[in-house]
Formats: C-alpha cells, sequence, structure tokens
C-alpha cells in the first residue's frame, strides 16, 4: 500500500492537476484533489482527460452543467471549479458518497443524484452536458441528450473507443459537431445543440 501510494502520480489535464489527498504539488494548474478509491475516475484514464480539457474548453461561468456518470465526482467538480454549477449522478449508488466527500476537498458543492439522465430531466435544461460512459450507451442515450440541452448547449460525450466513434456520430447526426479529441484510442466528440 505504502509503495503504491509513492507510485501514483499527479494526473495532468490542462488547466488541471488530479492530485491524490497525501500529493504536494508545487507547480501550476487547477489542482482537482480527488481519493482514489471504487469509484472510476482519478485522473489517470485518458477519458477522464479529455473530458476535463473539454470542460475547459466549452464551459462558460456560471453555466448549468449536468455529468452523467459521475463516478468519483471528478468532471463535476472540475466544472464547479471553472464556475458552473454542477449536477453529477450515477445508477452506482456505492459513488455517491465517494463523489460528495471528494467535492468537501475541493471546497466545492455540486449536486449529487441517483440516477441517470431521467433523473436529471426535471431539473433541465443544462448549458452543457458532460458524459463519459461508452459508445453504445451514449447512442441510446441520444434523444435524452437532446431534450436536456438547452438551445445552443454543448455536448461532450466521452468513453469512446476510436472504432466505435461512427455509432455516436450517426446517433448525434441532428446536432452540429463541434470538435473530436483523441488520447490513445479514446475520442471525445463535442456537439452543440
Ligand atoms: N465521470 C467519471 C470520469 O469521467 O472519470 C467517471 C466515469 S466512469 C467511466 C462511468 C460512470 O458511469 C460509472 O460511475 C458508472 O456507474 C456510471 N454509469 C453507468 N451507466 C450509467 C447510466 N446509464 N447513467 C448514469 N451513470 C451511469
Amino acid at each position: 500500500m505504502e509503495a503504491w501510494r509513492r507510485d501514483l502520480k499527479p494526473a495532468l489535464a490542462p488547466p488541471f492537476v488530479v492530485l491524490a489527498p497525501w500529493h504536494a504539488w508545487q507547480g501550476e494548474g487547477i489542482p482537482l484533489v480527488i481519493e482514489p478509491g471504487m469509484a472510476f475516475g482519478t485522473g489517470h484514464h485518458e477519458t477522464t482527460r479529455l473530458a476535463l480539457m473539454a470542460l475547459a474548453r466549452h464551459l462558460s461561468p456560471g453555466e448549468r452543467v449536468l455529468d452523467v456518470g459521475t463516478g468519483s465526482g471528478i468532471l463535476a467538480i472540475a466544472a464547479e471549479k471553472l464556475g458552473g454549477k454542477a449536477l453529477g449522478v450515477d445508477v452506482d449508488p456505492s459513488v455517491l458518497p465517494q463523489a460528495e466527500a471528494n467535492a468537501r476537498r475541493n471546497g466545492v458543492y455540486p449536486q449529487f443524484l441517483l440516477g441517470s439522465l431521467e433523473a436529471a430531466l426535471p431539473l433541465a435544461p443544462f448549458g452543457l452536458i458532460v458524459a463519459n460512459l461508452f459508445a453504445e450507451l451514449h447512442a441510446e442515450l441520444a434523444p435524452l441528450y437532446r431534450e436536456a440541452l438547452a438551445p445552443g448547449g454543448r455536448l461532450l460525450l466521452t468513453g469512446i473507443l476510436k472504432e466505435k466513434a461512427p455509432l455516436v456520430r450517426e446517433a448525434m447526426a441532428d446536432l452540429t459537431p463541434l470538435e473530436e479529441a483523441a488520447e490513445g484510442e479514446w475520442v471525445l466528440l463535442a456537439y452543440r445543440r
């Protein structure tokens, strides 16, 4: 355990740096302190980093943000640090206390709810939706993403393997493509409603 803690390095996702609570960081970047636990989202996976960097490119301060599949809460926390008002939802009840504890560590207070996009719809519209899930699920959720987005709102989708990207592009054909970013075998697709 000691060796594992020592070997875990801060993860860079400009303008963010993701730190474990025991890291001392003197470098640049907006710190996100995340306890590495059972919930996905420590900043060491390509898809989380793609989503963090895309949030910084697309989020405007004051905007309402929905994080679908919040896991550790990292994307909702990052959205709040950028000045957004975030809601994180997840179908796994075990991650929500971890997301809440991580938010407190960072001095921000996004709302967290158990459920998926349906749970968030009563609180729609959102100016920005970010979701790190998987290609088939994005395709299935396409009509709900559209319903939850404000006109002109942005949709940031990752967790998509490069070879599955066509499936998502096809499902989002009625939205305006904004950009595509890639890291390793993973991609992020961004759209505007
Ligand atoms: N947002 C974090 C990140 O980017 O690192 C965690 C992403 S993790 C890959 C996916 C999360 O989505 C898991 O916590 C999982 O429980 C949750 N999830 C899976 N299916 C879901 C669904 N249909 N609706 C909402 N959350 C879902």
